[in-house]
């Protein structure tokens, strides 16, 4: 089945939009970061596509935190989805490791929509704008908590699916 994978650096809301989809409280929500251990996969029908969403374990590329497993199931969950919401937190802004990864989804040619998350109300829309310096032509604002843009997010998503059969066919 089309697979989108969540990803993003631990906290910037992942589990929170994970459990906003899936409209039920089945991942952990926590304010520390690296909660998320294990995948937690939920099957989404959306505008008639039907979509699996797995939340995947945040990565943490840092020099020191460079841990082989974290990586095998960094890359083993890019090798796994069709396609990538990624995460960024509107709150703190473009990260050097969100830069990193966007890289790796281009190189690996991983289609994805750049959601920016935290964006609450009116007064933090303004902080979207750095994130085009990531070289996306589209960024979709986001408040997981609030419930904000949700719609949009899975519209775009239900437009890069490609369903099984259409494979086949
Ligand atoms: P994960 O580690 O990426 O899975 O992040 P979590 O979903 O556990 O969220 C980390 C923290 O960010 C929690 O305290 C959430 O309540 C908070 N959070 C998530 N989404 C939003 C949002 O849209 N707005 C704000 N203000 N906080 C959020």
């Amino acid at each position: 089945m089309f697979t989108v994978g969540i990803i993003g650096r631990p906290n910037v809301g992942k589990s929170t939009l994970f459990n906003r989809i899936a409209g039920r409280r089945i991942a952990i929500v926590d304010d520390m970061p690296g909660v998320t251990r294990d995948r937690i996969e939920y099957i989404a029908e959306w505008q008639g596509k039907k979509f699996k969403i797995l939340d995947t374990c945040g990565y943490d590329l840092r020099e020191d935190l460079l841990k082989k497993e974290m990586l095998k199931q960094f890359y083993a969950s890019l090798d796994e989805s069709d396609f990538f919401i990624f995460l960024v937190d509107g709150k703190e802004g473009v990260h050097p490791l969100d830069e990193i990864v966007c890289n790796i989804l281009r190189e690996k040619e991983k289609p994805f929509i750049l959601a920016v998350n935290k964006i609450d109300n009116e007064k933090s829309e303004a902080n979207v704008l750095e994130f085009y310096a990531l070289g996306v032509d589209e960024i979709i604002p986001i408040s997981a908590t609030h419930g904000k843009n949700i719609d949009e997010l899975l519209d775009k998503i239900a437009e890069n699916v490609v369903e099984d059969d259409e494979i086949d066919a």
